[in-house]
């Protein structure tokens, strides 16, 4: 099978190579599309994912696509041909975290596509217990986003969110984006999002956003009951704090450089009684994901590019220079 392999940092290369042999309790899926996500470009510089990228490895945590083969001892009443979305996180159930129900603080976490071999090829195996049907109505393409929808997901579970709540959504980019539309269909008093590209306000508003702003370039004296940072860069973490209003939640979502720190004002988060969260990956979510996805949000619109698997190299090693929102590849249909 053709796969795309992350042979050794910053280097790429498409592979044919046999497809990997099923253990009893995998299921093999036939890949239908794969997303690309700011992940996949920190593992192709060598900085870590959800954990540290075991090279060479097939990249890959976004996918959807046809169950090809089930194990001989798989137990799910998943059939061959049935579609689904796959979940890449691996917990091992048997640490202090995953026995107190908080998996994604697992120390032991395997991951598809960061340390086992993902969906940037032909087929992938991966646990049965990590596979999730989807109803017909949602697109194979629509289901590759299923993965980073979960992790909005994880986020908004995280947050105690009540109707009369205002929010802001610092960053326009695709998880700014699907923050936006959640909240939206969530009926919140008011959902603004704070953005630099003009290119997108429409579609923002398309979304459901009530308000977009450029903080840089014009005063905002407005505060939120909640704010959740999508971007990961020190100004606009700052800039969410200050963007909470007294009682304020404020969610940590974008991926910061591990190096950088910020400045927080210890009164303000006490007279505010501010709330800052973290959230970081998607655990108890995919089926909330498929669910928004099938009913609530057309994740399929904030698509932004198609390609094949050869492209995607281009994007991680930045030849492709256009500013890519969010992109899938597809492998077959
Ligand atoms: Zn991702
Ligand atoms: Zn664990």
């Amino acid at each position: 099978m053709k796969a795309l392999v992350l042979t050794k940092k910053e280097h790429m290369e498409i592979q044919d190579r046999p497809a990997a042999l099923l253990k009893n309790h995998e299921i093999k899926v036939k890949v239908s599309y794969v997303g690309v996500c700011g992940t996949d470009k920190h593992l192709y510089k060598g900085l870590p994912g959800s954990g540290d990228a075991n090279m060479p490895v097939v990249l890959g945590h976004e996918v959807s696509g046809v169950i090809a083969e089930l194990g001989s001892e798989v137990h799910s009443t998943l059939n061959v041909g049935d579609r689904v979305a796959i979940d890449p996180n691996i917990p091992c159930g048997l640490c202090h975290f995953c026995h107190e129900g908080r998996p994604q603080l697992c120390e032991n976490n395997q991951a598809v596509g960061v340390t086992r071999d993902g969906g940037m090829a032909e087929f992938v195996n991966v646990p049965e217990t990590n596979v999730y049907p989807i109803p017909d109505s949602l697109s194979l393409r629509a289901a590759a986003m299923v993965e980073p929808v979960s992790c909005a997901v994880h986020g908004i579970h995280e947050l105690m969110i009540r109707p009369h709540y205002t929010a802001c959504v610092v960053g326009d980019g695709f998880m700014g984006q699907i923050f936006t539309a959640i909240l939206a269909s969530m009926g919140l008093k008011k959902v603004a999002v704070s953005g630099r590209n003009p290119k997108k306000v429409e579609l923002l508003k398309q979304i459901g956003a009530d308000d977009v702003f450029n903080p840089e370039k014009e005063e905002h004296g407005e505060t939120y009951d909640l704010v959740i940072e999508c971007v990961g860069v020190t100004a606009t973490q700052e800039r969410a704090i200050a963007l909470a209003r007294r009682g304020g939640q404020v969610l940590m979502f974008g991926v910061a450089d591990p190096e950088a720190s910020i400045q927080i004002n210890a009164y303000d988060v006490f007279f505010k009684e501010l709330t800052i969260k973290g959230a970081f990956i998607n655990p108890h979510a995919m089926q909330d994901a498929i669910q928004i996805m099938t009913n609530r949000i057309d994740v399929e619109t904030l698509i932004t590019h198609e390609l094949q698997l050869e492209d995607i190299p281009k994007i991680l090693d930045g030849t492709i220079k256009e500013k890519i929102t969010k992109a899938v590849a597809r492998i077959a249909q």
